[in-house]
């Protein structure tokens, strides 16, 4: 079938972080990390971008391997809203629908983040994100008629989940579901879990180079390195962070750029404006380990539409979630600003090394590991204000 072929690609020892030849990657793994043993990454294209599954010689299993991308396989034919029959697309059209485990499980984590994020993270742009598509197609903007009347069915507090039947429903005809920005974390964390459950102890998932879920670590003791693309060079690493199990996402508005009518826009969407979040946020780059991909995923693309302090005041609040901001100064180069749980170590290869100090980070270690983790972890909440002694972020203005 097209579009299920892997590749096969060996990691060996000592070798230059090939990783970083790829262009437009945002996050990216540097193969010396992986230390002395041989290691495997096998590909696929899905979800409209490169999954890769790294296993140590030791542990590989091209049949769980193949079950891992099967995973992800059948949650692009469940939440795609490219394809007319997946359920998401299904959903929208028809308002109501029973849907699978999976979908439910997506939905309810996407309006639990949603909530945590003040709405900047919005799984019910759907129809925002259509007209942007289809004016990349007809090389027009949308008109601002058309963009407010989208923008107002982005409710996220009017979905109806109904867990015990199974249904999704939408009140209002035109709603619809979105998982751009946190499918490719759930992709990764459900391809991890089979992986688990497969008894696999050490492996690295990743999709379209920017939702990462890492299982164990790549030897005893030591780290998963994970190279943070330069905002003015693709092929350079602006830091490192090194991170034990757990989730990484990195958000950029160049992570797809589309043109239309001769200009640049970031396929990022500020939901209070139903627009490009560019040119109000000056983040260039949001990178977020947290406990699960999942988490990870939703919150960088938040952190790109918040202001910088915003975003970092919520992340703060956050139990085992940290932030790396890439910024610009005006004259290119690249400021970077991280959460407290983050401190600068040492140098790669002349790169700061970012390690993250926290519960999830590498030396503390110890977050999310075994597949009890995977399957089903603790939701991420604020904590309460008593518990950080830090007031609880601001709320975005939605509408
Ligand atoms: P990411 O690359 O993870 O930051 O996700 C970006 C994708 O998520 C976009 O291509 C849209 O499909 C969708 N999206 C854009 N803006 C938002 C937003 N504010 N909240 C939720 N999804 C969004
Ligand atoms: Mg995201």
């Amino acid at each position: 079938m097209a579009g299920t072929r892997s590749t096969l690609r060996t990691v060996g020892p000592g070798r230059k972080p090939a990783a970083l030849l790829l262009a437009g990657a945002l996050s990216l793994i540097l193969a010396d990390a992986l230390g002395a043993q041989g290691f495997r990454t096998r590909m696929r294209f899905q979800m409209g971008s490169l999954t890769e599954i790294t296993v140590p010689d030791g542990q590989y299993s091209a049949q769980s391997v193949s079950r891992a991308f099967d995973v992800v396989d059948r949650l692009d034919r469940l939440l795609s809203t490219y394809k007319a029959d997946s359920e998401v697309s299904r959903l929208a059209a028809l308002g109501k629908l029973r849907v699978s485990p999976e979908t439910m499980e997506i939905a309810e984590a996407s309006l639990r983040l949603a909530r945590l994020t003040g709405g900047a993270f919005n799984p019910m742009l759907g129809p925002v994100i259509a007209l942007w598509r289809q004016a990349e197609e007809l090389g027009r903007l949308p008109s601002p008629e058309a963009l407010e009347a989208a923008r107002t069915l982005a409710d996220f507090e009017r979905v109806e989940l109904d867990r015990a039947a199974g249904t999704i429903a939408f009140p209002v005809r035109g709603m619809g579901l979105n998982f751009g920005a946190i499918g490719k974390g759930f992709a990764v964390d459900k391809a991890a879990a089979s992986l688990q459950r497969d008894g696999i102890r050490m492996a690295l998932v990743t999709s379209g180079t920017s939702s990462h879920r890492l299982i164990g670590r790549p030897r005893d003791g030591a780290c998963w390195e994970l190279g943070i693309r330069h905002p003015g060079d693709a092929e350079r690493a602006v830091t490192v962070l090194r991170l034990g199990p757990g989730g990484l996402a990195t958000s950029a508005q160049s992570g797809r750029p589309r043109e239309i009518g001769g200009r640049i826009y970031g396929h990022i969407v500020d939901p209070r404006t139903g627009r490009p979040a560019e040119p109000r946020s000056p983040v260039w780059s949001a990178s977020v380990p947290a406990p699960t991909a999942t988490d990870a995923d939703a919150l960088a693309t938040a952190l790109i539409v918040m202001e910088a302090a915003d975003g970092m005041a919520l992340v703060e609040s956050l139990p085992r979630v940290e932030a790396l901001l890439v910024r610009r100064n005006p004259d290119g180069s690249p400021r970077l600003v991280w959460s407290s749980g983050l401190t600068q170590q040492g140098t790669l290869d002349g790169l700061p090394l970012i390690v993250p100090v926290t519960e999830i980070g590498c030396m503390d270690g110890g977050a999310s590991s075994g597949p009890a983790a995977a399957a089903g972890e603790q939701p991420l909440r604020a904590q309460p204000e008593t518990q950080t002694g830090r007031p609880p972020p601001p709320a975005l203005n939605r509408w």
